[in-house]
């Protein structure tokens, strides 16, 4: 039998659809079955010989140290618990040698559905990539990557889509400011295997962790988010961004064949799509697409 939907009228039909309420609080909830990780690399910089400071293109052969990466912080959206390691504490000839962060990084994408990391389509995930396959990694198994970047800028426009300025308008979650080492300064003694400077880059990597998963929230419903219904074993009809069953039939959505059911979620505000067609196949043979 056709689902009903709860105010059952598509747009274009003649009649004005009824209002339905945004969402006062939309609640942020964590799916099931489907491992979500947020991610935060932070990196060393090239070391190279130059002549000019302004406009110059650096050979490789002028190339004195590779970036590698210094740390990186994590946290599962299932769990409190704040994920962070480096490459301190060992004496500054191994402030570069990061294979020690390898293994426990492998693991962790191996682990993972999807992973959350900001400007992490372009930088992050391929910065670890070139790191693994350098140290001799085969490749973890596949993960799907949720940009907080790359998304807010196509859902959104911020005035700016930096993870600081995000943090600032979406949530009560600021950017750690590196107060005791500004600026480069932070890597400059990190470089130099300060304990005090890798105290304040964890507390730093943490906080765009932190400030990370919190904006990944507030960007959720309004993003094509991976289908987390998907990962899920029950039979329940499910929001695709969040799981959550309590979502609510309202309207149909329209492709360039069919129409299909129209949800919204009660619990985190985002639109689904019911996977059963509705126009019969008869009326399909008739239509032009
Ligand atoms: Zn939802």
């Amino acid at each position: 039998m056709r689902p009903q939907a709860r105010r059952g009228l598509a747009k274009g039909k003649g009649a004005p659809t009824p209002a339905f309420p945004p969402l006062a609080r939309p609640k942020p909830r964590v799916p099931k079955g489907v491992r979500i990780l947020t991610l935060d690399i932070e990196t060393s910089p090239l070391l190279s010989y130059h002549w000019r400071i302004f406009d110059e293109n650096i050979g490789i052969d002028q190339i004195q140290e590779d970036t590698t990466i210094l740390s990186f912080g994590a946290k599962w959206l299932d769990s409190r618990q704040l994920i962070y390691l480096d490459t301190g504490g060992r004496g500054v000839d191994k402030v570069r040698d990061d294979s020690i962060l390898m293994q426990p990084l492998w693991n962790l994408l191996h682990q993972a559905d999807v992973i959350v990391m900001q400007n992490g389509q372009a930088f992050d995930r391929r910065t670890i990539n070139a790191r693994l396959a350098i140290h001799g990694y085969s490749p973890p198994s596949p993960y799907k990557v949720v940009d907080t970047h790359t998304h807010g800028r196509q859902a959104f426009r911020f005035t700016s889509n930096k993870l600081e300025w995000q943090a600032r308008v979406l949530t009560h979650t600021t950017k750690h400011k590196h107060s005791k080492f500004p600026g480069f300064e932070l890597w400059l003694e990190c470089m130099k295997d300060n304990p005090k400077a890798w105290a304040e880059m964890k507390k730093y990597n943490l906080q765009d962790v932190r400030a990370c998963e919190a904006v990944y929230l507030k960007q959720r419903p309004w993003i094509n988010h991976p289908n987390v219904s998907a990962y899920d074993k029950s039979l329940l009809t499910q929001c695709r961004t969040c799981g959550s069953a309590n979502i609510e039939a309202d309207g149909y959505e329209t492709t360039r064949a069919a129409q299909y059911v129209r949800y919204r979620c009660n619990d985190c505000g985002a639109w689904s799509r019911g996977k059963q067609m509705l126009t019969p196949a008869e009326t399909r043979k008739v239509k032009v697409a």
